[in-house]
């Protein structure tokens, strides 16, 4: 086991700049540090980011995967939640993932479009009624659902929420852990978190006693299943050995001790900078920009379908941006007159401006060369038709059949600068 460092905070040092204040400490209660499989996994992708989100308490944007996955997990905590049969119907179940889907707008849920967030609803509908087809037959009462307990242990509190608990008699239980993703990978440190947790939580034990009657000296976990909801398949994992658990807790205390010491390093890599929402706050990636195109060619080894795989990402996070860019700059367009504005970081210069566009190429040439007016739009762009649409001495007959072919758009332009000082 490793040795812990003091639990305080360093003091505060002189600096240049006067007083350097220390990094704010983690949450602790009573104590112990709070901890969780989340938190593990997010330090090892990257301490600062860890730090940004649990210990700056940074929101990161919202997700979509995430918020499609918890109303299907609602939905399917819906379902279990009775004591005895009947289970609520297939229609109730669909009610109730929809009921959850609209607590948050589509923007909120982290889509980019209202189509996608009423696709996704329309797939998780499929899929939930999938789910009930494939498993009514079985379904029954579980011991436990969305069971959330907290257990001290080597300093720490440890977190866990398990989706579904089943009891098998003599102290042995299953635990589920429903996968809404694309593809189930293993994750060993969840199972191993899940397993080490659970075999060490006093409550399960009185709560066995509670539901079962029965009083056990301890709890073990039988089997671990990821239940893959999109295809309806299991994935079962046997227990640990003694050996792996002790391998993966030394793990976890390494981590915790980094965490004590307040050692929030980068390591930036493509992997988690890619979806890392903290990349304007974080020096390791170049004070915000994205690092020189140098730095971004693939590594060696990578082939065609790594870099096709590559592009997709970028284009659908491009596409993305733009989507919240479009909407952003419509709502100033809504908001605001001409003028200047200012926020916090930026200052905008905001013009409203509105331009013809032309409808039939082939109509407007034949509308110039029947008026003789081909040689006054010197060439055939759009500034040199609108030259000769608004000009006082075109015919009124030709300005009307112009018209015919033309659309006047209103747009606005928004110029944005960074206020000085703000890297
Ligand atoms: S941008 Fe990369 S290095 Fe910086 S915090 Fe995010 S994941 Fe870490």
């Amino acid at each position: 086991m490793k040795k812990k460092n003091k639990e305080t905070a360093p003091a505060a040092a002189p600096g240049l700049f006067g007083e350097i204040k220390p990094p704010p400490a983690p949450a602790r209660k009573n104590g112990l540090l709070a901890f969780s499989y989340s938190k593990l996994s997010l330090y090892e992708e990257c301490p600062l980011k860890y730090k940004f989100k649990y210990i700056d308490k940074i929101k990161e944007e919202p997700k979509f995967y995430f918020a499609f996955g918890s109303a299907i997990h609602a939905a399917l905590e819906f379902l279990y939640a009775v004591k005895a049969p009947p289970f609520p119907t297939e229609d109730e179940l669909c009610e109730a993932f929809g009921r959850e889907w609209n607590l948050k707008s589509y923007l909120e849920k982290g889509y980019r479009t209202q189509q996608r967030s009423d696709d996704d609803y329309q797939k998780g509908v499929l899929m939930l009624k999938a789910y009930y087809a494939h498993n009514r037959a079985c379904f029954a009462p579980p011991f436990l659902l969305e069971y959330s307990t907290d257990v001290e242990v080597d300093g720490l509190l440890v977190r866990i929420i398990a989706d579904k608990i089943e009891y098998q008699g003599g102290g042995r239980v299953l635990v589920t852990d429903y996968k809404t993703g694309k593809d189930v990978k293993r994750e060993p440190a969840q199972l191993y978190m899940y397993q080490k947790i659970t075999e060490m939580d006093p409550r399960l034990k009185e709560k066995i006693a509670e539901t079962y009657g029965e009083r056990v000296s301890s709890v073990r976990i039988s089997k671990m299943l990821y239940y893959h909801v999109p295809s309806n398949k299991e994935y079962p994992f046997e227990r640990a050995d003694d050996r792996e658990i002790g391998g993966f807790w030394e793990r976890v205390l390494g981590v915790a001790e980094n965490i004590r010491g307040l050692k929030y390093d980068p390591t930036p890599g493509e992997r988690q900078c890619s979806w890392c929402d903290y990349k304007s706050l974080c020096p390791a990636f170049f004070g915000g920009h994205p690092p020189p195109v140098e730095l971004l060619k693939p590594a060696a080894g990578e082939n065609i379908e790594i870099l096709v795989d590559r592009y997709g990402r970028l284009k659908e996070r491009m596409d993305e941006l733009q989507a919240q860019l479009d909407e952003v700059a419509a709502s100033i367009a809504r908001a605001a007159k001409d003028g200047d504005y200012a926020g916090s970081q930026y200052t905008a210069q905001v013009k409203k401006n509105s331009k013809w566009e032309f409808k039939d190429r082939e109509a407007v040439i034949k509308v110039l060369n029947q008026f003789d007016l081909y040689k006054n739009a010197l060439t055939l762009t759009l500034t040199g038709i609108t030259s000769v649409l608004e000009s006082a001495a075109l015919p009124e007959e030709a300005r009307k059949k112009l018209l015919e072919q033309a659309v006047k758009k209103t747009g606005t332009e928004i110029k944005v600068v960074k206020k000085e000082g703000l890297i």
